[in-house]
């Protein structure tokens, strides 16, 4: 079997219900997003975007740089991500 990538991880995150949008942006925060992921040793990471900073933050990742959580967020949040 070959290797998961990110993206595949990410479609599979989806699928299995793993990821939950807890806010979005509203008037005080306009394209704040707030979500959590379920890794897969059932582990919750907090991930969203920061637009203050501009910024895609993952708790899983301390340096800039898409992991499976960041890129299945962005597959429902973002439009032609
Ligand atoms: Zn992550």
């Amino acid at each position: 079997m070959p290797r998961e990538n990110a993206t595949n991880k990410a479609h599979r995150l989806l699928a299995e219900g793993r990821l939950r949008v807890v806010r979005v942006g509203d008037e005080s925060r306009p394209g704040l997003i707030v979500a959590e992921c379920r890794g897969d040793s059932g582990e919750a990471y907090h991930l969203g975007y920061d637009p203050g900073k501009k910024q895609w933050r993952c708790g899983c990742v301390e340096m800039r740089g898409k992991c499976s959580h960041l890129i299945a967020l962005q597959l429902v949040v973002v439009r032609d991500a």
